[in-house]
C-alpha cells in the first residue's frame, strides 16, 4: 500500500530541501535586513541634516520676523516746521516723542470732577511747540522731561468749564478768553526720564497758597524742583503766573486770537 522504507528518506530529503530553502529564505531576509539596516543607519545620519535644515528654516523665520520690526523703528519720523507759520495749530506729539502726558480735562481727575475733552490731545501753536522743544532739550540734560496737564483749550470748552465753575478765581471768563484758548499757555510739571514725577508740593489745579511761586515756606526739594521748572521755562520765552506753579504762557501769546477748533478723536 505504502512505499514503506522510501518514504522516511523522502521526507528527510524533503525536510533537508525545506531546510535549505529556509536558509536561503533567511539569507534573503538577512540580506534584506542588512540592506535595510544600512539604509536605516544612513537614514540615522539624516536627522542631523534634517536638524540643520530645520534650524536654518527657523533662522530664516526669525530673520523674516525681525525685519519688519526694524523697519517700523526706522520708519518713525516726525513732522518738520517747513512751510508752517508760527501761529499754525499743530499736534505736539507729531514733532517729538520726548514729552509725557497726563491730560486731566480728558478725565474726571480734575477740579471740575468732569471730563470736558472728548479725548486726550496736546495741540498748540507752532511757535509754542518750538519753545517747548528747546526747553525740553534743556530739561533732558538734567535727567527730566516736561509732562503736560493741559495745552490748547478750545473756547467752547472754556464755556463748559465756566458753566461748571463760574468763578474767575479758578476759571477764566470765556468771553475774555484764557491764553490756553489762544494756543500760548501750557500746564506742566516735570518727571524723570523713567517716569517718576518730581514733587512740586501740590497737585495740578490746587487753588491755595501752597501752589504760589512766592510761597517759600516749603521743603528745599520742592523749592528746587519749582526753580528748575521756572528758570528753564523763562530761559525759553515763557512767563509764569504767581498763583499756579504749573501754568506757563509764551511771551506775546496774549495778543493772539482766541481759537475754537476741536481736534479729531478716533
Ligand atoms: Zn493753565
Amino acid at each position: 500500500m505504502f512505499s514503506g522504507g522510501k518514504k522516511p528518506k523522502d521526507v528527510r530529503n524533503l525536510k533537508a530541501g525545506n531546510f535549505l530553502l529556509t536558509i536561503q529564505k533567511y539569507r534573503r531576509t538577512y540580506a534584506l535586513l542588512l540592506v535595510s539596516s544600512v539604509l536605516f543607519l544612513s537614514c540615522k545620519e539624516n536627522p542631523s541634516e534634517k536638524k540643520v535644515i530645520q534650524e536654518s528654516t527657523i533662522k530664516a523665520v526669525e530673520v523674516i520676523d525681525t525685519v519688519p520690526k526694524e523697519k517700523i523703528v526706522s520708519k518713525k519720523t516726525f513732522r518738520t516746521f517747513e512751510n508752517l507759520a508760527d501761529t499754525t495749530f499743530v499736534r505736539l506729539a507729531d514733532f517729538s516723542d520726548g514729552f509725557a502726558y497726563d491730560l486731566r480735562y480728558a478725565t474726571e481727575n480734575n477740579f471740575l470732577k468732569e471730563k470736558v475733552y472728548d479725548c486726550a490731545e496736546c495741540y498748540t501753536r507752532v511757535k509754542t511747540v518750538k519753545a517747548l522743544l528747546a526747553a525740553n532739550a534743556n530739561f533732558k540734560k538734567e535727567g527730566v522731561r516736561i509732562k503736560f496737564y493741559d495745552c490748547y483749550r478750545p473756547n467752547s470748552v472754556q464755556y463748559k468749564m465756566w458753566a461748571i465753575v463760574p468763578n474767575p478765581q479758578y476759571v477764566a471768563n470765556p468771553k475774555k478768553g484764557s491764553i490756553h484758548n489762544k494756543g500760548g499757555a501750557v500746564d506742566i510739571t516735570l518727571e524723570t526720564l523713567e517716569g517718576q514725577e518730581l514733587d512740586m508740593g501740590t497737585d495740578f489745579d490746587f487753588f491755595g497758597k501752597r501752589a504760589y511761586h512766592d510761597n517759600f515756606d516749603l521743603p528745599q526739594e520742592i523749592l528746587d524742583n519749582r526753580k528748575l521748572l521756572k528758570e528753564t521755562m523763562e530761559k525759553h520765552g515763557f512767563w509764569s503766573t504767581r498763583t499756579e506753579w504749573w501754568h506757563y504762557n509764551l511771551s506775546g501769546a496774549a495778543k493772539d486770537k482766541i481759537a475754537n477748533f476741536k481736534w479729531k478723536c478716533d
